[in-house]
């Protein structure tokens, strides 16, 4: 605790650093930079250190290459390996802001910017954390690993999808896995809740807007599957409950959102200033999101959404459609008695005194590719700052969460890592 306290001012300094490279994704600016910037620090501590680009990677280009960092160092007996993984990208600023959204500016011990406690904050603590671990137990036992990144909000593929299929998160080559991600800093994250992103598309027929019973509307069609979808799906999802200790509560049920309707005339060119033409749409899209619970099958997800869809067509004359799956996630969750949970569980008890609370997230992160693609079970999520403010104006991160948020995980280590001899 002394040697993550002696370290304040280091940890502002490198989180301040931090959010000042504007690392926005999309389209994925300045990740080279800041693998640059973590590669050199660790260096100086001893970690061999790679940049890893995700060649060929779902948004890696030329232009916007996915740059990934690992450093690793090894301890002075063998032993298992812990490792702190976290993004690098933040998500765009949008509007409202009283702070430099890249100024990292400290005020009443508040550390404001983009990507301040998601995650930048969650990755300095754990940096100082094992600086802090290194100094007092300099022949501990295993190894330490961290990582920085790409991607993570855009759904990781060219970030720990990409290192894990090379083999990076294995449970030979590492044990433990902790995600700082800003979960509060007496919470341990187990995992998440299932995704299932759908595209259903409704065909219609186009004629005049003035005879429109010549024609076929495709957006009518798509007004009697959200009917179908309020009369008999939203009331069997809230029906769906889980054990998963997901919060906010609202999240312990199956959820569905559409996020998007698309259908008829497309949005005129900016410089066009005359009327649309009338004609009856002839496609009519809509895009769900759908977040399953441990307990369902992605199998029935996908069913029950064509069962809808099958019922307003045995309602419907000429009613047609297309039903495509866009995107999915299995849930993941990790056993409350596996030793990762266990170590970070008794650290929250040491340092802060509290019990600490057990939760799901409602959204996915990069768990479920370390889960499924790397086949690592071990692994939380654990950091500094309020989930809440993630991703909103004027985000921030305390000083006082992270030193914490340190101290918990420079514990951890010494349970996992410090041993006997
Ligand atoms: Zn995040």
């Amino acid at each position: 605790m002394r040697a993550v306290e002696e370290r304040r001012d280091e940890l502002i300094a490198l989180t301040q650093d931090l959010i000042r490279l504007p690392t926005l994704n999309p389209p994925g600016d300045n990740y080279l930079e800041i693998c640059e910037y973590l590669a050199a620090r660790l260096k100086k501590r001893g970690f061999a250190t790679e940049l890893i680009r995700a060649f060929g990677a779902m948004g890696d280009s030329d232009k916007y290459p996915r740059w990934n960092m690992v450093a690793r160092i090894e301890g002075a007996h063998t032993g298992q390996c812990v490792h702190f993984n976290s993004h690098t990208d933040v998500v765009e600023v949008g509007r409202n802001w009283t702070f430099d959204p890249f100024g990292g500016v400290l005020s009443d011990g508040k550390i404001y910017g983009r990507g301040a406690c998601d995650m930048k904050g969650g990755l300095a603590a754990s940096i100082i954390a094992v600086e802090a671990f290194l100094e007092i137990c300099p022949d501990f036992a295993g190894a330490i690993e961290i990582s920085g990144t790409a991607d993570e909000e855009s759904g990781g593929l060219g970030g720990v999808a990409y290192l894990a299929v090379q083999g990076y998160f294995s449970p030979q080559r590492v044990q433990h896995v902790i995600i700082p991600e800003p979960l509060n800093k007496d919470r341990i994250c187990l995992g998440h809740r299932g995704v299932w992103w759908g595209e259903i598309e409704t065909f219609g027929e186009i004629a005049h807007g003035s005879m429109p019973f010549l024609g076929d509307c495709a957006v009518r069609h798509m007004g009697a599957v959200l009917e179908e979808f309020e009369a008999t799906l939203f009331p069997a999802l809230a029906q769906k409950r889980t054990d998963m200790p997901v919060v906010p509560e609202g999240a312990k049920q199956s959820t569905m959102n559409i996020n998007a309707i698309h259908g008829g005339a497309g949005e005129p060119a900016p410089d066009y200033t005359g009327l649309a033409s009338a004609c009856v749409p002839d496609s009519c899209r809509m895009v769900i999101d759908r977040r399953f619970l441990m307990e369902e099958d992605i199998a029935e997800v996908k069913d029950e959404i064509s069962a809808v869809l099958e019922t307003v067509k045995a309602k419907r004359p000429n009613f047609r459609y297309e039903l495509r799956e866009v995107h999915s996630v299995i849930p993941t969750m990790t056993d409350r008695d596996s030793p990762i949970v266990a170590s970070v569980a008794s650290a929250i008890r040491d340092v802060l005194g509290v019990e600490p609370q057990y939760v799901v997230s409602p959204g996915t992160y990069d768990q479920k590719h370390i889960a499924r693609i790397g086949r690592l079970k071990n692994c939380i999520a654990y950091g500094p700052g309020i989930l809440d403010l993630a991703h909103k104006p004027d985000e921030y991160v305390g000083v006082e969460d992270m030193l914490d948020s340190a101290k918990v995980m420079g514990h951890a280590l010494v349970g996992l890592l410090a041993g006997d001899d």
